[in-house]
């Protein structure tokens, strides 16, 4: 009798047994991780890829928080699954909505530690910008997440925890059952654009990015998913072959000189490394342009000469620039670029050729724009710093 047929060894297969650690949290395992855990946990090899499936629907397309709900999974199993896993996801300690209708969110994520999340409603679109650091461990002389130490990396569950939370306050879930495409989505973009440097916690959030990538998943498209790095060379490559979602670069000057003072990984690896690794991108990931991130400082990096360097350096780089007004924080050693002068910038780029979109500024009346994010608690501890000296 072949080992498949044998009854002994279903009934040893089908034996629940525990995980080593106790329960896991099953938000963020990837599906193969998943797959493994199940089996551990005595799913048959021949049934683990379904069972991922399913409850992956429910977790991720319907919102179910409860094994219990999960209703085309026998009761037996539900009880295992309760027994050997979690679903845990970041808690809201706040919420803000801005007079335009952008909503920031502060998540408390384990340890205690905070990040800040932000939904930006569009006419087409809404677009969540998520963390993937607590805080960064570099420096970018006009960002106020520069400001704060590195506190940790978030893991691929509290990455895409923030998407799943967020579509809890926008009350987005389907119906268990319904598909994912019967509805237009509130939540329709992603941009890792929030605090940290993504590609400095390159697995995590690769994995949480195929969550949201997977038909089974959060359903997003790749390219409804911008990842912004400040130029971490050795990944980028990296990012095209294993996540392939867009990439926006945070470019911010055009010469060596200026970006060394903004962007200070511009030391490890210069503009010409940065512009060979984004040549290679599109192709590599099949996508069809790079977005350049711009940010206007008064006097620093706003000129008409930088306007034609910055023309003359993406030349053959499918791209669109994107201007983003300097936005302002407390201490902040830089002014932002008049609205003429972001103009003229603009129609130098546009009339080369590129889109250049200023980009508006959303949630300033909340500290939401770009840049301004910080965590509460830091901001309380500087607070209660400056009080005491
Ligand atoms: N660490 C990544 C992603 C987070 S920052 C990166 O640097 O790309 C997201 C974008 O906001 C980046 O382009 C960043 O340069 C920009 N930014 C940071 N501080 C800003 C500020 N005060 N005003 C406007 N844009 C800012
Ligand atoms: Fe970090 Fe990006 Fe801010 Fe630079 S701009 S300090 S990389 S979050």
């Amino acid at each position: 009798m072949s080992p498949a047929t044998a009854p002994v060894t279903q009934d040893v297969l089908t034996l629940p047994r525990k995980l080593p650690e106790g329960p896991v949290n099953i938000v963020g395992l990837t599906r193969p991780a998943l797959r493994q855990a199940l089996i551990d946990m005595g799913t048959p090899e021949k049934q683990a890829r379904m069972r991922t499936g399913q409850i992956w629907q429910w977790i991720y397309q319907w919102g179910v928080r409860d094994f219990a709900a999960m209703t085309n999974l026998s009761k037996a199993y539900r009880s295992d699954l309760a027994e050997n896993f979690v679903i845990a996801l970041p808690e809201v300690v706040s919420r803000q909505v801005s007079a335009d209708g952008t909503r920031k969110y502060l998540m408390r994520i384990a340890g205690g530690h905070e990040v800040e999340v932000v939904y930006i409603p569009e006419t087409d679109r809404g677009t969540l910008c998520i963390s993937s650091q607590v805080g960064c461990t570099l420096t970018c002389s006009f960002c106020h997440t520069g400001t704060q130490r590195l506190v940790r990396n978030l893991t691929a569950g509290e990455i895409v925890g923030q998407i799943m939370v967020a579509r809890d306050d926008l009350g987005e879930w389907p119906e268990p059952g319904e598909g994912m495409g019967t509805r237009p989505r509130l939540l329709s973009n992603i941009v890792l654009m929030g605090m940290g440097e993504p590609l400095y916690n390159f697995e995590n959030v690769r994995d949480a990015m195929k969550i949201a990538m997977d038909g089974e998943g959060i359903s997003l498209s790749r390219r409804r998913i911008t990842l912004s790095t400040s130029g971490v060379v050795p990944e980028i490559a990296r990012t095209a072959e294993e996540i392939g979602c867009m990439l926006a670069v945070s470019f911010h000057a055009t010469t060596d000189a200026v970006r060394d003072t903004l962007v200070p990984i511009n030391k490890k690896w210069p503009i010409a490394d940065l512009l060979d690794a984004l040549r290679a991108y599109p192709k590599l990931s099949n996508s069809e342009r790079i977005t350049f991130e711009y940010v206007m400082l008064d006097g620093v990096n706003d000129s008409d000469e930088d306007a034609r360097r910055l023309v003359e350096l993406i030349k053959g780089i499918p791209a669109k620039i994107n201007l983003i007004p300097f936005n302002e924080w407390p201490g902040a050693p830089y002014r932002r670029s008049s609205w003429d002068r972001i103009e003229r910038f603009a129609d130098i780029i546009y009339k080369a050729g590129y889109a250049s979109p200023i980009r508006t500024p959303r949630g300033e009346d909340i500290m939401a724009a770009c840049g301004q994010l910080k965590s509460e608690t830091e901001r309380a501890r500087n607070a209660r710093r400056a009080q005491t000296t």
